[in-house]
């Protein structure tokens, strides 16, 4: 099979990496499980060694899903021809364990688009550029402060190029997110909008990016530069900063 480079496909083929991931996604008795891009299905065929109530497979590419129909003699599998970057996993179930060795050239959107479902994701694990995995748990950027916000981001692993076929030009990493307990209550959206705009120029000081009273009132130094904050410190100017936009309303 000819692999298409412009959707990321990158299999990956060590079968000792694949039981290992498997093992870290340990899928259980009941769990509905997604894998966004499972390609030719490596890994697909790991997790179908354990239990689980249903497995979705959400691939874009045609090739890969007519390979995958032969997965379905297994009755738990479901197979859908849609974008990850765009679909909706809530459509599937309220609890959804996702995984997926991501498409690497558009993983941060799926990663985007997973937070933006986090209400029926409590769990996923994500292979990603190595150095894109280890800024979203360490930040700064407003994906990692948006990806913050809502899960803890454990990074599991580091794997070489030479794992994946054809191999990439870069290290991969695979991550683990973990829901937090205390979930912000707000709208998704005007949310990333604000921490866009907020991680635009980062090195600025806060005064040149929040109203004074907002800083003042959450008792942070104006001084200081959007990169050196803590995403419990960006929720809390975020909320002071609609507060105060509503009000002169
Ligand atoms: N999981 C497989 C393949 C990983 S390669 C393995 O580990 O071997 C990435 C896969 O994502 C490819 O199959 C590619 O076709 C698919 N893909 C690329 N863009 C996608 C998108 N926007 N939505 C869903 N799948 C996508």
């Amino acid at each position: 099979m000819k692999l298409k480079k412009h959707l990321g496909q990158h299999l990956l083929v060590a079968s000792k990496v694949l039981t290992r991931i498997g093992e870290l996604i340990n899928p259980s008795e009941g769990e509905v499980l997604v894998e966004v891009g499972p390609g030719t299905g490596n890994l697909t065929k790991e997790v179908l060694k354990y239990p689980f109530k249903e497995l979705h497979l959400v691939e874009i590419d045609a090739q890969m899903v007519e390979k995958l129909k032969e997965l379905t003699a297994d009755p738990r599998v479901r197979i859908h021809r849609q974008d990850a970057t765009r679909f909706d996993f809530c459509s599937l179930g309220k609890e959804l364990k996702v995984f997926g060795n991501l498409p690497y050239n558009v993983a941060s959107f799926i990663v985007e688009n997973t937070v933006l479902s986090h209400a029926c994701v409590p769990q996923a694990f994500y292979m990603l550029q190595k150095e894109v995995a280890e800024k979203l748990q360490k930040g700064p950027s407003w994906l990692s402060t948006f990806v913050r916000s809502f899960y803890r981001v454990e990074y599991l692993m580091s794997l070489p190029a030479r794992f994946f076929l054809p191999q990439p030009r870069v290290q991969s990493g695979l991550v683990r997110l973990v829901r937090l307990e205390n979930l912000p209550q707000l709208d998704l959206l005007d949310y990333k909008g604000f921490l866009t705009e907020l991680y635009s120029m980062r090195r600025k000081a806060l005064k040149n990016k929040l109203p004074q009273e907002v800083l003042l009132l959450e008792g942070i130094d104006p001084m200081r530069r959007v990169e050196t904050l803590s995403p419990e410190e960006v929720l809390l100017l975020y909320n002071r900063s609609k507060n105060i936009r509503g009000e002169q309303r």
